[in-house]
């Protein structure tokens, strides 16, 4: 039944849908970049969707190591559907955020904001240079509130999976 997890993503490529990916290192990742919110150097924030299964979620990046050019994402589930919401009131030109009117540009940070209030549970943590491939990756995280943690070593120094 293994196989039916796998996608052909183009020559010589297969991802893995993002429910499997904690036993693999590195993998091409699953993931479309559908949207990115905040940008600095690379993606910030933003809305991917797994291209296996189509669940959706909200990222934010974590931590970076700027030396290796790895950064560290969170991947927080969205309910289905706060993909195309989002998509519907950001401006056409996406990714120059030019709004009509103050309304719109409104709309759009409410939207913004409503994606983050319902982005709460991490589910994933996963490194990457690229969002193309995963370097490495754990599912099922949990983390206190406010509880500060060292993304990368966490990552890095864990080879182990952890039982979800
Ligand atoms: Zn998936």
């Amino acid at each position: 039944m293994a196989d039916e997890c796998l996608v052909r993503a183009g020559v010589g490529q297969v991802t893995i849908c993002c429910q499997k990916l904690t036993e693999l290192r590195p993998t091409p990742s699953p993931f479309s970049k559908d949207i990115v919110l905040n940008w600095h150097d690379g993606p910030l924030e933003g809305i991917v969707r797994c291209a296996e299964c189509a669940r959706e979620y909200y990222f934010r990046d974590l931590a970076e190591d700027e030396e290796a050019g790895i950064r560290v994402y969170g991947l927080f589930a969205l309910p289905s559907g706060a993909l195309e919401r989002v998509k519907k009131i950001l401006p056409r030109k996406y990714p120059i955020w030019e709004f009509d009117s103050a309304p719109a540009k409104q709309a759009a940070d409410e939207a913004i904001q409503k994606l983050r209030d319902e982005a709460k549970e991490l589910s994933l943590v996963f490194a990457t240079k690229d969002f193309k491939e995963i370097l490495a990756c754990r599912l099922g995280v949990e983390v206190e509130d406010g509880e500060a943690v060292d993304w990368v070593r966490f990552l890095f120094d864990a080879p182990e999976p952890v039982e979800v």
